[in-house]
């Protein structure tokens, strides 16, 4: 592997579903970090966003790497409700990656290598890649949509637009000459050296709409005195460390990035990349940019991944780490040890630890407010009381997942507005927690030991 290849992972898309947190739209703070009582989705809890605010500003200020943050409370108190805050905040050049402690145990790959993978997804680089830059006459030339006049016509599909409009119709004949008829479709960028007289496709247009900026910014195709027909780019890549890695690791390259297969990667092709990086970064070519990673429910990790995660975090490109729990005093797993939040005391204390506190039933209702809003559920005033009341005495979570449920119901009766009768219906048909212990204890006997 001599050269590594990029390209491939320009046109990743991010898919992101409407879920839990779709509400939460950043951190909702002022310009001096201050939390606004409701704000991008988020209410109250303000330490704690408040504190969240302190590391992103840091993070955007590239003054930490490798730091770890702690965010522990009890549950449904919003602790992944902040991580996904952060990230918001954070813009999309900034890498954010988020796994569950229990995912790393796969019969896939290691629990060590899923890390490692987790690790690299949130260390983003970022490449400026240059070529040529020679003066000339430009002559830009799309193929945009199909032909309504001049030599463009003959083919029935082509119209181009030029700089240099004089020469268009005699480039239109000349282009479908070079290219013959079927190579040239609605779309394509194609480019003529006018004295040579040479004619090269470029590549195709991403959109009928869009011009030559979609070719990538700031692209020029230049044409040159000396009749050298040159392509002038200044593009920068942003890519994460393991996409680097997956592309050169599989003969199926990108794709795998699609998949989720990417199987593990040897640390010989990681040995390689870093070096390869180190080299562009010493050139002026490459900067690596820390994201963030964020591993919930921490307490499900092993003292393996543990000790590994002491580890990665020495390294310097390493992302500033998230983790959150929920778990008190509790054993460590792996080990007959108990620790606080079962995280292993040597890395508790490299910690910066954010807690957050139990919601009052004034911030209860204004996130069934919001959430409300969110899955386009309309719901009558003592409904929401009564929802509100429901989310004070059993969890959070709880009372959001009844508004789905009550919606259905009341559109099953044919209703626009969730009433009492509705959010009834639906505690009585779903249990929460406590009940369904009590219910256990009651029945014990009656299930299989
Ligand atoms: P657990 O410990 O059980 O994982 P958690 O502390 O991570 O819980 P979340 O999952 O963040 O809790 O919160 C439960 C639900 O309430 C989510 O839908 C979340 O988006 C929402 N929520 C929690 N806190 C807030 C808040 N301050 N503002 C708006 N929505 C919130």
């Amino acid at each position: 592997m001599t050269e590594l290849k990029l390209s491939e992972s320009r046109d990743l898309t991010r898919i992101e579903r409407i879920g839990a947190h779709s509400h939460i739209r950043g951190l909702g703070l002022d310009s001096s970090l201050e939390p606004r009582n409701v704000s991008e989705g988020m209410v109250g809890q303000a330490q704690a966003r408040k504190a969240a605010g302190v590391i992103l500003q840091m993070i955007k200020d590239g003054k930490i790497a490798g730091r770890a943050i702690l965010l522990a409370g009890q549950p449904g108190t919003g602790k992944t409700a902040i991580a996904m805050g952060m990230a918001k905040s954070l813009g999309l050049e900034t890498p954010f990656s988020m796994l569950s402690g229990s995912e790393i145990f796969s019969l896939e790959m290691s629990k060590t290598e899923a890390l490692m993978q987790a690790f690299r997804k949130s260390i983003g680089v970022r490449i400026k890649e240059e070529t040529e830059i020679i003066e000339g006459e430009v002559v830009e030339i799309q193929i945009d949509r199909p032909a309504v006049s001049g030599a463009a016509s003959k083919t029935g599909k082509l119209t181009l637009k030029t700089t240099d409009m004089e020469t268009v119709y005699d480039l239109g004949a000349k282009m479908i000459e070079a290219l013959g008829k079927e190579k040239v479709q609605s779309g394509d960028v194609i480019a003529i050296d006018k004295a040579s007289g040479k004619i090269t496709k470029l590549g195709r247009s991403f959109s009928r709409s869009r011009d030559y900026d979609a070719m990538g910014p700031q692209t020029k195709f230049v044409q040159c005195p000396d009749g050298e027909l040159q392509k002038r780019k200044e593009v920068v890549h942003s890519v994460t460390l393991h996409e680097i890695d997956v592309i050169n690791s599989r003969t199926q390259g990108f794709l795998a990035l699609f998949t989720g297969d990417t199987g593990e990667i040897r640390a010989e092709v990681r040995e390689q990349i870093d070096t390869k990086v180190a080299e562009w970064r010493e050139e002026g070519k490459a900067e690596i940019v820390p994201g963030v990673l964020f591993i919930d429910e921490v307490h499900m990790l092993d003292i393996e991944c543990f000790s590994f995660l002491n580890r990665a975090l020495e390294n310097e490109m390493a992302p500033i780490l998230v983790v959150a729990t929920n778990r008190g005093i509790t054993s460590i797993r792996g080990t007959n040890y108990k620790s606080p939040h079962g995280i292993p005391i040597d890395l508790l204390d490299r910690l910066l630890i954010i807690t957050t506190q139990p919601y009052s039933e004034d911030e209860i209702r204004k996130i069934l407010d919001i959430r409300c809003q969110e899955e386009d559920v309309e719901m009558s005033e003592d409904a929401k009381q009564l929802l509100t009341k429901i989310g004070h005495e059993t969890s959070l979570r709880y009372a959001i997942h009844l508004i789905t449920a009550s919606a259905l119901n009341c559109r099953k009766r044919k209703g626009m507005v969730v009433e009492v009768q509705d959010i009834t219906r639906v505690y009585s048909l779903f249990l929460d927690v406590r009940r369904s212990t009590q219910y256990l204890m009651e029945y014990q006997k009656e299930y299989m030991f």
